[in-house]
């Protein structure tokens, strides 16, 4: 199988899962060359249902999880949207076809670096990436209608939630080193109110 067949087979599964639910976000998957955002030597391996090295200690997440953070976000073309790990560029890449600009945070300089120059090599115009600690959010562009964080928290971190808006979705792991829980928080006047979506497991924030 080729690689454009394999694409095809691997989102027909996400669909079957019911990972893949909205005609945009397949849309989106349908467009962003995920075989972009990963080392040559494991380009054959782009439409695996598998996190893949990307250098750094660092992975890009399984298109599974990729498509379950961006459903459970409810995306709007008028959203701006705050990443936080940046890593190949990939996330950020699905979220750009589905909103108005992503700005993403990534806490490694070479990262930073290959992120851009994937998009850049994609097409993608809408993400404005950033080296530095995304556990402090990006005060300079909030606040933010939704919030994704691709990297395994402790916890929630409090400058996210003062930088999301009221109505605002964060998706986010939260817990320990090797195993997290998918949280998705929704911002209300009161605070903010959180549902589980699972277990996962992401690299874990640094500081
Ligand atoms: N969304 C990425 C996958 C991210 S892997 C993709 O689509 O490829 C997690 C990323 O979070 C790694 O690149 C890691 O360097 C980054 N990271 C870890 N701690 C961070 C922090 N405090 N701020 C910003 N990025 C961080």
């Amino acid at each position: 199988m080729n690689l454009p067949e394999k694409k095809k087979e691997l989102i027909e599964h996400l669909k079957e899962m019911g990972y893949l639910k909205t005609p945009e976000t397949i849309g989106a998957f349908e467009q962003i060359p995920r075989e972009n955002f990963m080392p040559k030597e494991y380009r054959q391996y782009a439409y695996a249902d598998e996190p893949i090295p990307i250098g750094f200690g660092q992975t890009i997440s399984a298109p599974h999880m990729v498509a379950v953070m961006t459903e459970l976000l409810e995306l709007k073309k008028t959203d701006s949207v705050l990443e936080v790990g940046a890593g190949s560029g990939y996330q950020a890449a699905i979220l750009s076809k589905l909103v108005k600009i992503v700005f993403t945070v990534e806490f490694v300089k070479e990262l930073a670096r290959y992120a851009k120059e994937n998009l850049r090599k994609t097409g993608v115009k809408n993400v404005e990436i950033i080296h530095g600690d995304g556990s402090r959010g990006y005060p300079k562009k909030a606040p933010f209608d939704k919030i994704i964080v691709t990297c395994g928290c402790p916890e929630i971190p409090k400058p996210l939630v003062e930088q999301l808006k009221i109505g605002g979705k964060i998706a986010i792991p939260v817990g320990g080193c090797y195993q997290q829980e998918l949280i998705l928080g929704i911002k209300t006047k009161a605070g903010l109110k959180t549902e589980r979506h699972g277990g996962c497991v992401f690299v874990p924030l640094r500081k």
